[in-house]
Formats: structure tokens, C-alpha cells, sequence
């Protein structure tokens, strides 16, 4: 609107610029009105007004007054003809209509998280599912997935699972063990367990003090157990109470050497399998390994000088390997050492000067063979010809052998020990070279009484003599 008026002002201008000439000229054609501007929504333009006609006069002296306004020009010559009026705006043009709209025709699932869209139009679209984190999981409790005694705290994987989608996570154990609060032990060293896995931390040894007390762990280790003789000169195990399978006697002990093992020290001791002796050992004493569970073939020092009476009597399982090896020095092996040992053979030192052997290191006597010392119960031989060397044969030699059926005692031999041949239940005939001038010591007149020469000649008597005598012995000479 405020166009078309200005249009109309220009209109006048124009008019009047031509009256400038004051030629009384004919007034210019009104110009066509400028196009109208496209509607954006197609609203119809309005028609345009009708152009305003400028009021013209003439003064009474004669000249142009425009609108009122009186001019220089005088009016002379005939009036100029009308503007036309401004032509009309034209309409805005109409809005294009809206596109219809699009309906989904098929929806697919590619079964690789994708959705395929058909449309109406047929145009498609492929479609990502929505990722699944996009709701908050509410995820269970964690479960153990490597179930298994064995699996180290930080080898221990968990799961949980979200209540609604299923997803699972996953996370390792726990960074750390969970230590127990006191150690753990045996005989040689203490750690810490795991209370969660079973874990362990690395082995530490022990650290006794002279109560055999780890000062670390506060356990009682224990072990080979001494005492000091009575004049402070040497030192004697004198027990155990470790732990552990092998014990290893000390060489010393309060700064003086551990000489002795002393009687029953490891007697009826079933944890100690082997036994290492320092070579300041010179003495067994009796029952020292008695009915023990020694088992390793002792490796008896070399400094060894004696072993007690039944010092390794019923270890069974001694000498299942190798026979028993007794060393050069030793002087003295007291009576039934190795008895019921069922396995042992005796290996001795080739340079010992008092022992020696027969059948395999089952039969011990003195090195010049005078000597019958001991005949192993384990021994299966059914007659045994004792050696015309020997004129003496030991206590308890052949006591307790079962196999044993005929014996032969050579008239080199003159005295026969105390319980012999006790308990040899088989022993049905006993052959002596000598029948004359034996002496039973079981008759209680002294020396012994003579016993009767038919007796000892009869194989069966003579074996039920040395089975159930005291000693015997033969003296020549002695009616
Ligand atoms: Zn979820
Ligand atoms: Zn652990
Ligand atoms: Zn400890």
C-alpha cells in the first residue's frame, strides 16, 4: 500500500518536473505500477488504490499553484492532461501444495543389528538397532565362572548378567590375595594361605631359637633334642620331636660334639625315615632305633665305634634298598642289633678288622670267623652247617628264625650262648661233631651239670637241648 502511495507521490513529481518547462506541455503517461511481490502463502495481493490526482490552480496572477503550493511558472497555454492512474499490483503467486505423506510398507531384521525399511514411496532404509547400553543394566549379583579349588585369586574371573537384556560383564578377581592372619608351617619353613583361593606366599624358613621355636611363625618346630654329658665333655641325642621325616643330628651342641645317640632316642619314632649322622657319632647306644620307621639305609659315620644291643632291632624297613653298611671302626655290635629287621643284609667295611660275613651279609661273625655273632631271623634256609672255624656262638644268634630245620654244630665249637636258638619253633634236629663234655648252665650246681653224651648224639634230643638251654659249654678234660 505504502508503495503505491509513494508510486503516486512520484507520480506528481513527475508532473511536475514536466511543468518545470511552464510550456503548457501535455502531462507524461502515468508509469505502469511495479509488479507485486510473491506471496509467500499465496494470499491474494490487494488491488491496488486508485492514484491520487494532484490538486492544480491557477493563482490569480497567473501562475501554476500545485497542492497549494503557488510555483514560478506562469500558466500559460492550455492545462496538461491528467496522470493515468498507476496500473494495479499483481497478485502473489499461490503456495505450493504439501507432498503427501509416507506410510512403512515392511520392516526386516538383517540379523546383523540392522532394520530394513520399505516405505510406501518403495524407497528403503536401512536402520541401525538402537544400542543396547542405551538403558541403564541392572546387573545381578557377580558369579565365579573358572569354579575350581585351584584358581588363584587373580586368576578368578566373575560374571553378572542384566536383568533385562541379558548382556553380561565379565572382571577378573580380586586384585589381591586375602592373607590369613597367622602363618601356616611345617617342619622347615612357614607362609601365608590365602583365605579366598588357597594361595601361598613363598617359603620362608624357619628361624629357631634354642628351644627349637620359629621366632617368626611361633611354632614349636622341634627336632633332634641333646643333652650335655655329665662332665660337659661331649653331647648325646637323647630324643626328637620334629616334624619331619629326615632328622639331622648337629655335630655340636652347646660347643662340644655330639658323640652319642643315646639309648631309645628315637625308639618307637615312626615320623623319622632317615637319619643323617654328623662323623662325630662314635656310639649307638642300645635301643637307639628300636621299632622305628627308619627306613633309608643309614649312612653310619664313619667315626662309629659301637652299636648297642638291639640298637635297630625291628626296623623293618631298613635295608630295602642296600644292605647296611658298617664302617671300618666299628668294634662293637651288641647283641639282637638287627634282629627282625626283614630286610637287612649287613655290608661290612672291608677294612673293619673285627667283622665279617657269609651268605650275603645275612650271618655276622668275627673277622677270623671264631665267632658266630647273629643269623638273621629273615635267613630261609632250612640246615645250616655252622663253620668249623668258630668255637664260640653268640647269644640270641639264631633266636628267632623259623626256617631253620637242621642245624650242624662242628666239634670245633665249645660254647653255645644264652637262648641261642630260642624260639627257632623248626628246629627238629641238631647234629653235634663233639657230644662229649657238655655242661647245661640251667642246672643251678655251679659250673653246670654234665649232660648225658646219649643226649647230645640223638639229633632230635640235641636239637630240643639247644632250643631250650641257657648257655652250654664243653669242657675238655672234665669229666
Ligand atoms: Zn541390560
Ligand atoms: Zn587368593
Ligand atoms: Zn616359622
Amino acid at each position: 500500500m505504502r508503495k503505491k502511495l509513494i508510486l503516486s507521490l512520484c507520480m506528481i513529481v513527475m508532473a511536475s518536473v514536466a511543468l518545470v518547462g511552464c510550456k503548457g506541455e501535455k502531462g507524461d503517461k502515468g508509469d505502469s505500477g511495479a509488479q507485486g511481490i510473491q506471496g509467500v502463502q499465496g494470499v491474494p495481493g490487494t488491488p491496488g488504490e486508485d492514484g491520487v490526482t494532484p490538486t492544480l490552480e491557477i493563482s490569480n496572477d497567473g501562475y501554476w499553484v500545485i497542492n497549494g503550493t503557488k510555483t514560478d511558472c506562469k500558466a500559460i497555454g492550455q492545462d496538461g492532461e491528467d496522470g493515468k492512474n498507476g496500473a494495479n499490483g499483481t497478485n502473489g503467486a499461490n503456495g505450493v501444495n504439501g507432498k503427501d505423506g509416507r506410510g512403512i510398507r515392511s520392516v526386516e531384521y538383517d540379523g546383523m543389528g540392522n532394520l530394513k525399511i520399505v516405505y510406501t514411496d518403495n524407497t528403503e532404509q536401512t536402520v541401525p538397532l538402537p544400542d543396547k547400553e542405551e538403558h541403564v543394566h541392572t546387573y545381578g549379583d557377580w558369579t565365579l565362572y573358572n569354579i575350581g579349588a585351584d584358581v588363584s585369586c587373580t586368576e578368578k574371573i566373575y560374571y553378572s548378567v542384566c536383568s533385562q537384556c541379558n548382556e553380561m560383564k565379565w572382571k577378573k578377581g580380586a586384585e589381591s590375595h586375602v592373607w590369613s592372619a597367622t602363618y601356616t608351617y611345617d617342619e622347615y619353613a612357614h607362609w601365608y594361605v590365602c583365605e579366598t583361593c588357597g594361595g601361598k606366599t613363598a617359603r620362608e624358613d624357619h628361624t629357631l631359637n634354642d628351644d627349637k621355636d620359629c621366632t617368626v611363625c611361633q611354632q614349636h618346630i622341634g627336632g633332634v633334642q641333646y643333652e650335655l654329658s655329665e662332665d660337659k665333655t661331649y653331647a648325646k641325642v637323647v630324643g626328637y620331636d620334629g616334624l619331619a621325616w629326615k632328622a639331622t643330628i648337629e655335630r655340636e651342641y652347646q660347643g662340644v660334639p655330639v658323640t652319642h645317640v643315646g639309648e631309645g632316642a628315637f625308639m618307637g619314632n615312626y615320623t623319622v625315615s632317615r637319619v643323617e649322622f654328623p662323623d662325630t657319632i662314635t656310639t649307638i647306644e642300645d635301643f637307639a632305633f628300636f621299632d622305628s620307621g627308619l627306613a633309608y639305609d643309614p649312612e653310619l659315620p664313619s667315626s662309629l665305634t659301637t652299636i648297642g644291643e638291639y640298637a635297630f632291632a625291628y626296623c623293618d624297613g631298613l635295608g630295602l634298598n642296600t644292605s647296611v653298611k658298617i664302617p671300618a671302626a666299628v668294634t662293637s655290635i651288641g647283641v639282637g642289633a638287627f634282629d627282625h629287621c626283614l630286610h637287612i643284609e649287613l655290608s661290612i667295611d672291608e677294612n673293619n678288622r673285627t667283622y665279617t660275613t657269609q651268605n650275603d651279609g645275612n650271618i655276622l661273625f668275627s673277622k677270623d670267623m671264631t665267632t658266630l655273632y647273629w643269623y638273621n631271623q629273615e635267613l630261609n634256609i632250612q640246615e645250616y652247617a655252622v663253620p668249623e672255624t668258630v668255637t664260640k656262638i653268640a647269644s640270641y644268634a639264631f633266636a628267632g628264625n623259623i626256617y631253620l630245620h637242621k642245624v650242624i654244630i662242628p666239634a670245633s665249637v665249645t660254647y653255645i650262648g644264652a637262648n641261642s636258638f630260642e624260639g627257632c619253633k623248626n628246629l627238629k634236629s641238631a647234629v653235634f661233631g663233639e657230644v662229649e663234655g657238655w655242661r647245661d648252665s640251667r642246672k643251678k650246681d655251679g659250673a653246670g651239670s654234665a649232660i648225658d653224651p646219649i643226649i647230645v648224639s640223638n639229633v632230635e634230643s640235641a636239637a630240643t637241648l639247644l632250643r631250650y638251654s641257657t648257655y652250654l659249654k664243653r669242657t675238655e678234660n672234665e669229666a
